[in-house]
């Protein structure tokens, strides 16, 4: 059986991993010039920063068996099981959270190693050369593919947000025992977690997520909400030193999440995290499903 899956994120390579090897060929092809889609690693200043996924949770047997092997060969580690949350700043207990040394995005690279992954290969079309398609993104990007009807349903039928990510990089660490935030109730910030804390580098390093109705007013424009979040990051946490400010645009960020582990027409696929609970954990049991169900068909 011949696949292509088309995107390199979570979805795309755990199903292709999972193809390979149950003894499909299998070949990856994304348009980014690297692999991991979301769970996104940029470098500033010589060090990653996590700009897409902020940590990973795993309390699906599966995924956790997966984030184990990741921690036995160093590449993850577990951040925190507290998160304060505003108003108050209180903490909040929760799962274990878990964090990359090397950034996020390096789990994805594990994923993708030693398979066909082609990069900086922008698909504008489900490919007829496969005995199956499957599309590992989000819906609206599946939609541009002009794919089979049941594919077309299923995508149109998901709702997504938008989200601007600032990293905030200050002269030292004027924050003391932070980690991470959920920021209720405010009108632009949603999240701010502690890169250098999760990454373990000690980096005075903040990422700060938006709210959808911050990045939806600037979408054209995302430079122009890095100062608004930087604000806002130093009212919260009372912070009286400067930050650099990048800034980067997730379109598709965040989707509603919708009941089922994936859609299937014909020989087409559509896969992601828009299928379930809008995490890592679920992009990846949706790719692995996928993969599955395409053995046992074939
Ligand atoms: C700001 C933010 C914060 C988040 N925080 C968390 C968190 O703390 N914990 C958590 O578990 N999850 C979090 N998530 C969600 C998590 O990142 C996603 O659930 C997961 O990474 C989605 O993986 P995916 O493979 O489904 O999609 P994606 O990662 O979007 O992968 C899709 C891939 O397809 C490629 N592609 C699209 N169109 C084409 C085309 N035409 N041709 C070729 N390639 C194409 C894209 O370039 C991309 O690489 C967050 C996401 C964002 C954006």
């Amino acid at each position: 059986m011949d696949v292509v899956v088309v995107g390199a994120g979570i979805a795309g390579l755990s199903c292709a991993r999972a193809l390979a090897e149950g003894g499909a060929r299998v070949r990856v092809v994304e348009r980014g010039r690297v692999v991991g889609g979301r769970l996104a690693s940029k470098r500033y200043d010589d060090r990653y920063a996590d700009i897409g996924a902020a940590y990973l949770v795993a309390d699906d047997p599966g995924f956790a068996a997966q984030v184990a092997s990741w921690q036995e060969r160093g590449l993850a580690r577990p951040w925190t099981d507290t998160l304060r949350v505003y108003p108050g700043g209180g903490p909040s207990s929760g799962p274990v959270r878990w964090a990359a040394p090397g950034g996020l995005r390096s789990l994805a690279a594990d994923l993708a190693e030693g398979l066909d992954v082609r990069l900086s290969a922008p698909v504008d079309a489900v490919p007829e050369d496969a005995d199956a398609v499957v599309l590992a993104m989000p819906g609206p990007q599946a939609l541009r593919l002009n794919p089979p009807p049941g594919i077309a349903a299923a995508a149109k039928a998901q709702t997504w947000h938008p989200v601007i990510a600032a990293v905030l990089t200050y002269p030292s660490r004027q924050w003391g025992e932070l980690r991470g935030a959920f920021v209720n109730e405010h009108p632009v910030l949603a999240t701010v977690c502690d890169d250098g804390d999760r990454r373990g580098d000690g980096a005075p390093v903040l990422v700060a997520h938006s709210t959808g109705e911050l990045a939806a007013r600037h979408l054209d424009d995302p430079g122009a909400a890095g100062p608004i979040l930087a604000g806002a990051v130093g009212e919260l946490l009372r912070l009286s030193e400067i930050p650099t400010v990048r800034v980067h645009r997730w379109t598709f960020a965040q989707p509603d999440p919708v009941d089922a582990a994936y859609a299937v027409d014909s020989r087409v696929w559509l896969c992601g995290d828009a299928f379930g609970r809008p995490r890592v954990q679920t992009a990846w049991l949706s790719g692995r499903a996928v993969a599955h169900a395409l053995l046992s068909r074939h």
